[in-house]
C-alpha cells in the first residue's frame, strides 16, 4: 500500500468503482448529465490522490440497453452491441471530467477501437494502474448477453482489486426499494449467498457469483453523496458490504 493511502487508512490497495449508467443521467430520464460525471469524478479523483488505486467500470443504461432494445423488436445481440458503444461515450465522459481534475487516465476496451482507446491488454492494464492511473474499462465484457455488473466483477478480478465497490442510487442494499416502501431494511452487511437467493436486485447473479467464487468483496453505497467513495474507502459512512459470513443487518 502506498504511504498516502495508509495515511488516509485505506483498508484497500487497489480497488474497482462500478459506475452504472443511471449514476450519471441526473434527473433526466435518459442521457449523460455534464454535472452529475463531474461530481462522480470529483470523488475519484479525490481517492486517486491519496494514492488509492482506482478502475472503473461503466455502464450504459443511460443511453442504450440491448435487453430494452430486443423488447421493442430489436435483434437482442445487435442491441448488445449498441448497448457496450454506449458504455463507451460514458467512459469518455467520465475521462474528460477525470482529466480536466488532473487525473491521469487510460480508457481500455473490450471491443478495439484504437482511434480513441487502447484495447484492453491486462498486463498492460496492471501497469497502468502501478503508475497511479485510473483505468477506464468500456465496452463491458466485448459479449453479447453481459451486463457490465459482470464486466465489474471480471475485471476486479483480474486486476486482482481488494474489493469491488458498486456505487448506485441508495445507500446499500435494502430488503425492498427503499424509494417505495418507507419500511424497507438496509443491511450493513449480506453474504454472497443472501444476495443470490434473497433476489435482492444488488448485481446480477453472475456478478455475484464470480465475486463470490473470489471471495471479493462487493460494497454497495450512493454516489451521489459527494465524498462518499473516499468515506466508505474509510469504512466509514453507510453501506452494505457483501462477503462470505453470516449475515447481519442494522437496527
Ligand atoms: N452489454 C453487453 N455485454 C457486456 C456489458 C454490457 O452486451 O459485457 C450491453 C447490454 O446490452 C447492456 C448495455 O450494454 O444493457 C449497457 O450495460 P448495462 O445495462 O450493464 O449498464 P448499466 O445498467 O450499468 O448502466
Amino acid at each position: 500500500m502506498t504511504t498516502a493511502a495508509r495515511k488516509q487508512n485505506f483498508p484497500y490497495k487497489r480497488v474497482l468503482l462500478k459506475v452504472s449508467g443511471e449514476a450519471l443521467m441526473g434527473k433526466g430520464p435518459s442521457g449523460v448529465d455534464p454535472e452529475m460525471v463531474d461530481m462522480v469524478a470529483a470523488d475519484i479523483a479525490a481517492v486517486a490522490a491519496t494514492g488509492g488505486q482506482v478502475c472503473l467500470v461503466v455502464g450504459g443504461g443511460n443511453i442504450f440497453r440491448g435487453l430494452a432494445a430486443a423488447a421493442k423488436g430489436m435483434d437482442r445481440v445487435q442491441g448488445d452491441y449498441a448497448g457496450m458503444l454506449a458504455t463507451v461515450i460514458n467512459a469518455l465522459m467520465l475521462q474528460n471530467a477525470l482529466e480536466k481534475r488532473n487525473v491521469e487516465t487510460r480508457v481500455m476496451t473490450a471491443i478495439r477501437m484504437e482511434a480513441i482507446a487502447e484495447p484492453y491488454i491486462r498486463r498492460r492494464a496492471v501497469r497502468h494502474m502501478d503508475k497511479g492511473r485510473v483505468v477506464i474499462f468500456a465496452a463491458g465484457t466485448g459479449n453479447p448477453f453481459f451486463t457490465t455488473d459482470t464486466a465489474a466483477a471480471l475485471r476486479a478480478n483480474e486486476m486482482e482489486c481488494d474489493a469491488l465497490f458498486k456505487g448506485t442510487q441508495v445507500d446499500g442494499v435494502y430488503s425492498a426499494d427503499p424509494r417505495q416502501n418507507p419500511d424497507a431494511e438496509r443491511y450493513a452487511q449480506l453474504t454472497y449467498m443472501d444476495a443470490l437467493s434473497r433476489n435482492l436486485k444488488v448485481m446480477d447473479a453472475a456478478a455475484v457469483s464470480l465475486a463470490r467464487e473470489n471471495s471479493l468483496p462487493i460494497i454497495v453505497f450512493n454516489i451521489h453523496v459527494p465524498g462518499a467513495f473516499a468515506s466508505v474507502m474509510r469504512g466509514e459512512g453507510r453501506f452494505t458490504r457483501i462477503i462470505e459470513t453470516e449475515s447481519s443487518s442494522e437496527h
